[in-house]
C-alpha cells in the first residue's frame, strides 16, 4: 500500500509511521529524516540544507523531488510505502504524481493548540529517530532512547521561532494539499488529538485493517 502522510508539524506522523510500519510491512520514508542525517553527516545536501531547515523554511522543490525519487527507485519501495513529510507543495505533488501512483493520503487533522504542545516536549532519538514526549511519553531512563540507546535530543527547528514559521509554511503550501488530493477522491481524515494507541486503531479501522 502507497501512503502519504499529510499534516502539520508535530501532527504526530511520525509517531503513526513507526507504528504502522510494522502493520503495512512497507517503509516509512520521511524527508525530514533524510534531511536530518545529511545534515548530522556533513554531506554536501546536509551543508546546502541545514540553515534552511533551522529557520523553519522549506528545501527546495527540486532538491527534495529528486531525493524522492530516487529513495522511491529502491527495491524495498516496490510493495509500498509511507512517505511522511512529502509532498509539501503543489509542484512536489505533481512530480510525484509523474514517478509514483498513490492509494490514499492520511491527512491528520490537528488543531494548533495541540501542535504546539506536541512540538514544545517533543525529544527525538538521534540515532532511530523514534520521537518521545518530555510529559506524554517520557524515554524509561531520561535522555536515552528505550528502542536502540541512541542519545535523545530537541531539533533545532523545534524553537519557539521554527514552529511559528513551519506554521505558517504549513498553512501557506502546504495545506492547499488537502483539496487536491481531496478532489482525486484520495483523502482520508483522521483525528489526530487522541494518544497515539486511539490514532493507530483508528488508522487500522479506516483501512480496513
Ligand atoms: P519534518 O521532519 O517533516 O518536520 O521536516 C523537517 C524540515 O525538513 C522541514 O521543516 C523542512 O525544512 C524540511 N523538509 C522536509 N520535507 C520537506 C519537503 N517535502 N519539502 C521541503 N522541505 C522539506
Amino acid at each position: 500500500m502507497k501512503l502519504l502522510f499529510l499534516g502539520p508539524p508535530g501532527a504526530g506522523k511520525g509517531t503513526l509511521a513507526a507504528r504502522a510500519v510494522d502493520i503495512l510491512g512497507v517503509p516509512h520514508i520521511s524527508t525530514g529524516a533524510i534531511f536530518r542525517s545529511a545534515i548530522a553527516a556533513q554531506s554536501e545536501l546536509g551543508l546546502k540544507v541545514k540553515a534552511i531547515i533551522d529557520a523553519g523554511k522549506l528545501v527546495d522543490d527540486d532538491t527534495t523531488i529528486e531525493l524522492v525519487k530516487e529513495r522511491l527507485s529502491q527495491a524495498d519501495t516496490q510493495k509500498g510505502y509511507i512517505l511522511d513529510g512529502f509532498p509539501r507543495t503543489i509542484p512536489q505533488a505533481e512530480a510525484l504524481a509523474a514517478f509514483s501512483s498513490i492509494d490514499k493520503v492520511i491527512n491528520f487533522d490537528t488543531p494548533d493548540s495541540t501542535v504546539l504542545e506536541r512540538l514544545g516536549g517533543r525529544r527525538v532519538c538521534r540515532k532511530c529517530g523514534y520521537n518521545f514526549h518530555a510529559i506524554f511519553n517520557k524515554p524509561k531512563n531520561e535522555n536515552v532512547c528505550d528502542h536502540c540507546s541512541g542519545e535523545i535530543y530537541i531539533r533545532d527547528d523545534d524553537r519557539p521561532e521554527a514552529v511559528q514559521k513551519r506554521l505558517e509554511v504549513y498553512r501557506a503550501q502546504t495545506a492547499p494539499l488537502i483539496d487536491y488530493y481531496r478532489q482525486k477522491g484520495l483523502i482520508i481524515d483522521i483525528d489526530a488529538s487522541p494518544m497515539v494507541d486511539v490514532i493507530v486503531a483508528e488508522f487500522r479501522k479506516v483501512l480496513g485493517l
